[in-house]
């Protein structure tokens, strides 16, 4: 039988009433016979995730301080799903024994992990499913990739079509065979790797949003949702910080030609968003854009130097500089006599001096500069390949508003227009550029 992996996340498994309303969606359709889960979200805004008291705990234990406090949240959340769900109360010893680990002092990772060991021990009890954990079958490498017989291991543990799992999302293990959780938000990463290994037919992603947004909900109010998109937009999407999917998890179900819908758990019935490998002739021919993402906080490294076109390397040697400090960047536009990089803060680490420096010494340009506080915005669509008049439509529309655009590159790929722009600028141009394609 065809197979869907569906993942929940924190906000889908954060009480009893959201857990009965994953079970009624599973129950929905008997091809969800996969179901991996985050750890329990926030109830309300007040709240902490229970992932941050995780790590809270670990951190405090870790200076020998009492976690009595964050701990007896942890515990309470999970006591309170046991009763209202009539399961075991029998996992609650575990988790206390889980206490005394943390007291005696167990890793961040193994720590974070039992957010998403218990809740999906919970869930698979309460589905009557086969708990899963992912310690035993998914490897992660020191770099943070998968190991390939990760998929191998998994497959094979999920064998039987007409079985019921629930997995733990976040962890694997490492080669060391201590628990390693991906990075934040990876659950997503888990459920693609059960989607691969077991052959899914689609990868269903749980969430509170009916789909994603074609730009960020704070600055444009209610944004579209989109229908559908391609594995190639979404990425580029993620990676521009569009948030509700984390970026790498697209990898392995792209290598797979699995496609991805994000739903939203509590509106089951709205269709979300479809992920695919390419898209309808239907979206294409009725989109101009997929959608618009963007970040702040770059900074750029300008340089001139004259007859710089005729100097055979010099790019090159620019970019071994920033390779020896271990600086990775962003972007790269140049013209005959300049070139400039532009990398983000966080990347940047602080070593704007000894950039600047090094470059200097080494490059002897005429004149070199840093511009702080840029913020890149990336127009995203497949379509845009074929449409003329898309860069028109985009700095008309942002001349017209007197937005000065800093830098402009057009991958290869014609996938996207990247625009930078002062970091002031930034939510203007994204209304802009939403206004001239969608409208008010
Ligand atoms: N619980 C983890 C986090 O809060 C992983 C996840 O939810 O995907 O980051």
């Amino acid at each position: 039988m065809e197979r869907i992996v569906a993942k929940f996340g924190g906000s889908s498994v954060a009480n009893a009433s959201q857990i009965r309303k994953l079970a009624a969606i599973i129950d929905g359709d008997p091809r969800r016979s996969i179901v991996v889960v985050s750890a329990p979200g926030k109830r309300h805004g007040g709240e902490s995730k229970l992932t941050d008291l995780l790590y809270l705990c670990q951190d405090m234990a870790a200076m020998a301080t009492a976690i009595t406090e964050p701990f007896g949240l942890i515990r309470g959340r999970y006591a309170e799903i046991v009763v209202e769900l009539g399961l075991d109360p029998a996992v609650l010893a575990d988790i206390d024994r889980f206490g005394d680990e943390l007291v005696a002092g167990c890793s961040a990772d193994y720590a974070a992990s039992r957010g998403e060991y218990f809740s999906a021990r919970l869930v698979a009890e309460f589905l009557g499913a086969e708990f899963i954990d992912p310690a035993q079958y998914i490897l992660i490498r020191a770099n943070g990739t998968i190991a390939p017989e990760s998929y191998e291991l998994l497959g094979a543990r999920l064998a039987e079509t007409s079985k019921r799992y629930v997995m733990a999302g976040f962890y694997g293990r490492n080669r060391h065979g201590e628990v390693k959780t991906f990075s934040r938000g990876g659950s997503d990463i888990s459920g693609a790797i059960a989607a691969r290994a077991a052959g899914a037919m689609l990868y269903e992603n749980w969430t509170d949003t009916s789909g994603i947004l074609m730009a960020d909900p704070r600055i444009i109010d209610s944004p579209r949702p989109i229908a559908e998109i391609s594995f190639r937009e979404i990425r580029e999407m993620a990676y521009m910080g569009a948030s509700v999917f984390h970026d790498e998890a697209i990898l392995p179900v792209r290598e797979a030609g699995i496609p991805i819908r994000i739903k939203n758990t509590n509106r089951p019935d709205e269709p979300g968003t479809l992920i695919t490998p390419s898209l309808s002739a239907a979206t294409v021919a009725t989109t101009e854009i997929a959608g618009i993402a963007g970040k702040k906080g770059f900074s750029m490294i300008s340089l001139e130097k004259s007859l710089m076109n005729r100097q055979i390397g010099f790019v090159y040697r620019l970019l071994g500089i920033l390779n020896e400090q271990g600086v990775s960047f962003e972007q790269c536009p140049s013209s005959i006599d300049s070139v400039s990089v532009i990398i983000e803060d966080d990347k940047l680490g602080g070593l704007d001096d000894v950039l600047l420096e090094q470059i200097s010494r080494q490059l002897e340009p005429d004149s070199i500069s840093i511009e702080k506080d840029l913020a890149l915005v990336a127009v995203v669509g497949e379509g845009m390949v074929r449409t003329v008049g898309m860069s028109g439509k985009i700095f008309g529309a942002l001349g017209r508003a007197g937005i000065n655009v800093r830098v402009i590159n057009q991958g290869a790929s014609e996938m996207n227009i990247i625009i930078g722009v002062s970091g002031a600028d930034y939510e203007a141009t994204v209304r802009t550029i939403y206004q001239a394609f969608i409208g008010d």
